[in-house]
């Protein structure tokens, strides 16, 4: 099941915003994504896309590890859970990289840049 983070925001004027954001982008299509395959250097939204990626060979031998062990240590299928307000950068669907308007600038300071 495909999961998505869909964040709405009511703005104090009233606003109603409403916009598709990813955490992660497919190095294969380009394409926005909450889930998908991952090895120690590439992430892809879909199997298509990771065969692109590593080459069907490689993806067979992921394959063959997990069907033997249950398991491999190389490849993966993965959801990326975000803390939505401590992400710097979140992508759009298309891929592009926007400034994450939820941005929490002071709790991200609290967390990660200590006096
Ligand atoms: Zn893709």
């Amino acid at each position: 099941m495909s999961k998505h983070c869909q964040i709405e925001s009511n703005k104090k004027e009233g606003r109603k915003m409403s916009e598709q954001y990813y955490s992660r982008k497919c190095d294969s299509c380009g394409k926005g994504m909450e889930e998908g395959y991952m090895t120690s250097g590439e992430r892809a939204c879909s199997e298509k896309c990771m065969r692109m990626l590593i080459s069907d060979e490689a993806f067979e031998d992921g394959m063959k590890e997990w069907k033997e062990n249950g398991d491999c240590e190389w490849l993966f299928y993965t959801e990326w859970e975000q803390d939505w307000d401590l992400e710097e950068f979140l992508y759009l669907e298309n891929g592009t990289e926007v400034k994450n308007p939820f941005f929490d600038n002071d709790k991200f300071k609290k967390l990660y840049r200590r006096a």
